[in-house]
């Protein structure tokens, strides 16, 4: 599947959600979603009652829109996720938060998660002093995430770590603003993302 290039703000209007995946803009008076709470389309507005089906769809095409993950990548985690010990949805989400273009987002290096592919993909970051050029690296807790020095001059880079600054940060990173780096401490509990996604869904569509 082809990675979505038409307009990205339909996404939150099909899933009737704001997904946040443009950065400042969505809080302010020109989010679409805001404006037309509604799914695209000819028939946006006369959709009737979901079925359990297209429940478990949605939940899953949400979270794929929230990280940006192609339909394949998404299934490969959840297959994976399966593997593991522990609970499948919980696992699931825990190894796309810990791709790196999301910490470089959390880390407040990129504005969305999409911009820190974006960053990952032109080299600006180091993961442990190394140079990771590759969105879906997953990091272990205690790694190091860093822009390199030249990098750092960036005016984009500095705007939005200023602006996550004022939010303040997650719990399970440490940034150090002024050497542009940040430390995974742990890997978060689902209970800690306040995602708005209910993983338990996304299992049982895998589980049809
Ligand atoms: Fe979604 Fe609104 Fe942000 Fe667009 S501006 S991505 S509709 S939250």
């Amino acid at each position: 599947m082809a990675r979505n290039t038409g307009p990205v703000c339909k996404l939150c209007r099909r899933e009737s959600m704001k997904l946040f995946l443009k950065g400042d803009r969505c809080l302010t008076d020109k989010c679409s979603f805001d404006r037309r709470p509604y799914p695209p389309g000819q028939h946006g507005q006369r959709r009737g009652k979901a079925s359990e089906y297209a429940r478990h769809l949605r939940e899953k095409q949400k979270a794929r829109r929230i990280y940006g993950v192609f339909e394949r990548q998404f299934s490969n985690y959840f297959e994976k996720a399966d593997r593991l010990k522990g609970v499948t949805g919980e696992n699931l989400l825990g190894m796309l938060e810990r791709r790196v273009d999301n910490v470089v987002f959390k880390m407040g290096f990129a504005l969305t998660r999409r911009a820190g592919r974006q960053m990952v993909r032109h080299n600006h970051v180091l993961v442990n002093g190394r140079r990771v050029n590759v969105p879906s690296y997953l990091l272990k807790a205690g790694d190091e995430v860093s822009i390199k020095e030249p990098s750092r001059k960036i005016a984009s880079i500095q705007s939005s770590l200023e602006s996550r600054e004022r939010l303040g940060f997650a719990s399970w990173i440490e940034v150090d603003t002024k050497n542009f780096k940040g430390v995974l401490k742990a890997i978060p509990a689902v209970k800690d993302l306040q995602l708005p996604i209910e993983e338990q869904l996304i299992v049982e569509f895998y589980s049809r």
